[in-house]
């Protein structure tokens, strides 16, 4: 990400969120991106997966420089090579958990039979076997995140993007979900940034980045868990 800047247009005037950042991500890393409220977060975390577009500078993934991608080729990028994680979820309600994982894979021309594979397959990698044919508001949020978690996945996305994915469960379950994004990134190799207030969630990552005001603060380790366990 270079000299990468974001302004909203709001009644005639543009309101700058991001400030010309500077940001490199290897393959395979796992990267905690926190900072205050309405610092900039959801805004880099959307426009490093190509849901917002930048008002100048460079994302550049994989040798691409997702900025000056139309939009069909931004979509079509973003279906092969980038998994989300909500903070709510945003599973489809009238769908079957098989069902919502299935969906990134509508498009994609695999068959009825594969795209039914596949999803049991990333239901089986977050431990819901027992749960596909479980709608939405018959699942725990813990399940409903893991589903939403199996969606991600399910294309084999190189990048997992998560805003907040904890954010509404509680400490047991949001450390089953942040096991599974461990995993995820240290058996799979998958290259995952996470946006996170909790500094336990954090302390996962294998580094830590700082938005002020939307201006990128230097690299950090990841802090220390200096809180006493029970
Ligand atoms: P939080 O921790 O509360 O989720 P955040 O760091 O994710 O905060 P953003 O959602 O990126 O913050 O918002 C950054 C700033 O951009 C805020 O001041 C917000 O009001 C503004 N903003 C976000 N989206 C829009 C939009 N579509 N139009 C105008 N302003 C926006
Ligand atoms: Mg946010």
């Amino acid at each position: 990400i270079s000299h990468l800047s974001k302004s909203y247009r709001r009644g005639g005037q543009d309101i700058p969120v991001l400030l010309d950042i500077e940001l490199a991500v290897q393959a395979g890393d796992f990267v905690a991106l926190m900072g205050p409220s309405g610092s900039g977060k959801s805004t880099l975390l959307n426009l490093i997966a190509g849901i917002d577009k930048p008002s100048s500078g460079r994302i550049e993934i994989g040798g691409i420089d997702i900025a000056t991608l139309g939009e069909g080729a931004l979509a079509d990028w973003r279906a092969a090579h980038v998994g989300f994680i909500f903070q709510f979820y945003n599973l489809m309600p009238v769908l079957s958990a098989l069902e919502n994982v299935e969906l990134p894979l509508l498009l994609t021309g695999l068959s009825a039979r594969q795209r039914r594979q596949h999803a049991e397959a990333a239901l089986a990698m977050v431990h819901l076997e027992d749960r596909m044919d479980h709608y939405p508001n018959e699942l725990s949020g813990g399940q409903q995140q893991r589903v939403a978690i199996a969606r991600a996945l399910v294309s084999d996305p190189q990048l997992i993007v998560a805003d907040e994915p904890t954010g509404d469960l509680d400490r047991t379950t949001g450390s089953e979900v942040l096991g599974l994004l461990d995993d995820l990134n240290r058996k799979l190799g998958k290259t995952i940034v996470m946006v996170t207030h909790d500094p336990k969630a954090a302390a996962r990552a294998r580094r830590l980045v700082h938005l002020e005001k939307g201006v990128l603060v230097p690299d950090e380790a990841p802090a220390q868990d200096l809180t006493p366990q029970p």
